[in-house]
Parts: C-alpha cells; sequence; structure tokens
C-alpha cells in the first residue's frame, strides 16, 4: 500500500501546505480521501491526476476537505471521465446536491453516485475500511485501512480514537496548533502525546498543520514524546510512505 499526502495544511494558508487531501494506492486501486483546496493540482504534480480519481472519500464536510470536490467533478467532465463515486459521512448527499444546486451546470454532467457511511465496516473502490466517530464541530469519521494505514480525520485527541488507531503500521493524525494556542476539536502536541502513550502504532504523521506550527516543530515532538516514544514526524505535501 502506499500513501501519498497531497495536502497537510488547514483552512488558513501556510503558502506551502495545501488544504487537506491523500491518495491511498494498493495492487492499482486508488482511492482519494478528502479534496480541500488545492488537491486538483497537487494531483497533477503527484503524477496520479484527476483523471485516476474515480472515487472521493470524505471525512466530513468542512471546506478545508471539500473545497476541491466541485473543481474535481468539473476538471473529469471536460476530459471525458464522467464517472464520479463520493462516499462521506451522514450529509453527504445533501452536500452535493447542495453544490450542484448554486453551480447549476454541472448537474447531469457526470454519472454521480453519492453514499453515505456510518461508523463500522464499510468497502469502497476495492479497500475494505472502517470509520470511527471522532470529536469535532461537525459529524466526522476517522478511518482505518485494516493494520496498515488510520486517518483520524479531524478531531481533538481522545483514548477512542487511540484505541481505534492502536495496531496501525501507519497513522495520520490532526495535530493543528502548538501547545500554547487554546483550542477545541483539534488537539495539541500534548494532548495527542497523552493519548497515544503507551500504543503499539509504527509511526505517526502529523498533518492538519495551521501556520501556527511553523518553525515550532521541534517543540511540537518533544511535547508529544514527552509522553510518548514512538516515530513521530511531520507530514509533507506530495511525500509518499510505502506499508507493507
Ligand atoms: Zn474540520
Ligand atoms: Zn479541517
Amino acid at each position: 500500500m502506499r500513501v501519498t499526502f497531497l495536502g497537510t495544511g488547514s483552512a488558513m494558508p501556510t503558502g506551502e501546505r495545501f488544504q487537506t487531501g491523500l491518495l491511498v494506492q494498493d495492487e492499482g486501486r486508488t482511492l482519494l480521501v478528502d479534496c480541500g483546496s488545492g488537491i486538483l493540482h497537487r494531483l497533477q504534480q503527484s503524477g496520479v491526476g484527476y483523471e485516476s480519481i474515480s472515487t472521493v472519500l470524505l471525512t466530513h464536510h468542512h471546506l478545508d476537505h471539500v473545497a476541491d470536490l466541485l473543481p474535481l467533478m468539473k476538471a473529469r467532465w471536460l476530459a471525458g471521465e464522467e464517472h464520479l463515486e463520493v462516499v462521506g459521512p451522514q450529509g453527504t448527499k445533501s452536500l452535493v446536491d447542495g453544490l450542484l444546486e448554486v453551480h447549476e451546470y454541472m448537474q447531469d454532467k457526470l454519472d454521480l453516485q453519492v453514499r453515505e457511511v456510518h461508523p463500522g465496516d464499510f468497502s469502497i473502490a476495492g479497500f475494505d475500511v472502517s470509520a470511527y466517530e471522532t470529536r469535532h464541530s461537525l459529524p466526522c469519521l476517522a478511518y482505518r485501512f485494516d493494520d496498515r494505514f488510520t486517518f483520524s480525520g479531524d478531531s481533538e485527541a481522545f483514548a477512542g480514537l487511540a484505541n481505534f488507531a492502536e495496531g496501525s503500521a501507519i497513522l495520520l493524525h490532526d495535530c493543528s496548533f502548538p501547545d500554547d494556542v487554546d483550542v477545541s476539536n483539534h488537539p495539541t502536541p500534548e494532548t495527542l502525546g497523552r493519548e497515544l502513550a503507551g500504543r503499539e502504532i509504527g509511526r505517526v504523521y502529523l498533518t492538519h498543520l495551521y501556520p501556527h506550527t511553523e518553525g515550532r516543530h521541534e517543540e511540537m515532538l518533544e511535547s508529544i514524546g514527552a509522553h510518548y516514544d514512538g516515530d513521530v514526524r511531520f507530514a509533507e505535501d506530495l511525500t509518499t510512505v510505502s506499508i507493507e
């Protein structure tokens, strides 16, 4: 399995990190998870391209996770790739309907399938996925791909999510801010380190990084490391991780 971080930023631009999006690929299957602003460009830069994306899995409906969804649809239509499956939590159907209502000329351009999923197991694009409800300001799902890869989506750090991720070779986790930012709905390094303490996880990558984290990576890693002694790194846009 290969996971490519397309966008490791958040709702406030850093100039280098685009909004949330990642590719999960295995044995010829390709899945795009989230589609924030900039992800359409990152898809081209990754060499995979929007033509190869026929399924999108959404964690939740905040703009920084869905902003490029309609641009992806339009690019695919222009390229003659008229099929797209959009899968996400409750409300995904009304999100897509709403986007198409605003941009009426896009209606009926694509053979669009929309599916809503819930906490538990489901299949998508040939992948078996487990979903877990996170703690965020909108309903949001974390996704786990067997024992190889878990993505937290947007979430506070909490024991239930750490349990869900335990045993993964790779965990990609929201770590939006350094410790001195007063935040809810997202973790700080301190809270993430506490929840990861003692967990068996191959490697943790930090993502959803606000501009506040620039220049503060070392102290953030130290703060996590005060509680959790595993391998923790910052995710960077366009980095690919291979998972056995
Ligand atoms: Zn969010
Ligand atoms: Zn977000």
